[in-house]
């Protein structure tokens, strides 16, 4: 028998709609996203211009700062301290990568973690592990949502994750651990990957390599979340895992596209509207 697939797009749409109502209920505060885009680089572009347009059509304030691949880091910091004490702004995102002369974990560190709803600032990731009001990574706590939506309660399952980035990998054991389940973390030093990802109850490929994960790597019945983003021979979008093949066999599987993508966008207006409440109170 095939296996449901988990629908990313109509999950993201319906939190959408449900963000709206919150947004209406905030009266005369609009929420409000700063956007820092440094460089050229055309992917880059393309994930802030669909960042920009999905706060439009919610009706989120965004604003976009867009500073030259030469911009000191000290000039960088100063554009972050501003926003950080600019009323209009909840949330403040630095694209992802920076030009090689400036400090990532600088940058990060730089922006308040009352407004870092991306969730890389220390004191939110600490917050992640001890507990407190904390905003947690887009892509892993979408992917929470999802297991939610789909009615998958981690308590009690082996979770597998493959991949230990601090953006997705890492957080979303985190996640996973808090809501009761049981954590096996894979990277590319695991000696034997399948070993470990057949034991999974609720498997989540977060790496980057196309067809990664086959029928040979998953139990019968697993939940299959497929968070790689790669392009196979024939330039298509496609994700680590090879979705025919697990599909015959998981229980439920995201696919890629329509999967883990339109849900980080979504938790990162989530995390926005989230902060814009918090700030209201
Ligand atoms: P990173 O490159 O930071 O991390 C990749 C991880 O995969 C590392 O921990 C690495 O191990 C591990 N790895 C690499 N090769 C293997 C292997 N052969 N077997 C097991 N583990 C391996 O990537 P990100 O976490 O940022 O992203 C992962 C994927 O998810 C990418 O394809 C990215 O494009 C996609 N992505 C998708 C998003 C979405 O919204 N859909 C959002 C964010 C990312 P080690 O630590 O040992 O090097």
């Amino acid at each position: 028998m095939s296996a449901e697939m988990i629908d990313g797009k109509k999950i993201a749409q319906e939190m959408r709609e449900q963000l709206k109502d919150r947004i209406a209920q905030l009266q005369d505060l609009t929420p409000g996203l700063a956007v820092i885009l440094t460089g050229d680089n055309q992917a880059s572009k393309t994930y802030v211009s669909m960042k920009q347009k999905a706060c439009e059509a919610l009706g989120i304030y965004s604003k976009l700062i867009e500073l030259p691949d030469t911009v000191t880091q000290s000039e960088l910091l100063k554009v972050i301290h501003e926003l950080n004490d600019d009323a209009k702004i909840h949330g403040i995102l630095v694209q992802l990568p920076l030009p090689d002369h400036i400090s990532e974990t600088s940058v990060i560190e730089a922006i308040h973690p009352s407004k870092d709803v991306d969730g890389f600032h220390p004191i939110n990731v600490g917050r992640l592990q001890t507990g407190g009001e904390a905003f947690y990574p887009c892509t892993p706590n979408g992917i929470m949502k999802m297991l939610e939506y789909q009615n998958v309660d981690p308590a009690g399952k082996h979770a597998v994750i493959v991949g230990r980035s601090n953006i997705v990998g890492k957080p979303m054991g985190q996640l996973l651990l808090k809501r009761g389940a049981t954590v096996t973390y894979c990277h590319s030093k695991t000696a034997d990957l399948a070993i470990h990802t057949k034991q999974a109850d609720i498997l989540v490929s977060a790496v980057g390599v196309k067809d990664l994960i086959t029928a040979d790597h998953i139990k019968k019945g697993a939940v299959v979340i497929d968070v790689g983003m790669n392009r196979n021979d024939e330039g298509k979008l496609c994700g680590d895992v090879d979705y025919e093949e697990c599909s015959m066999k998981a229980s439920a599987i995201t696919p890629v596209p329509g999967g883990v993508g339109p849900m980080t966008i979504t938790m990162l207006l989530f995390n926005t509207v989230e902060s814009a409440e918090r700030f209201s109170r």
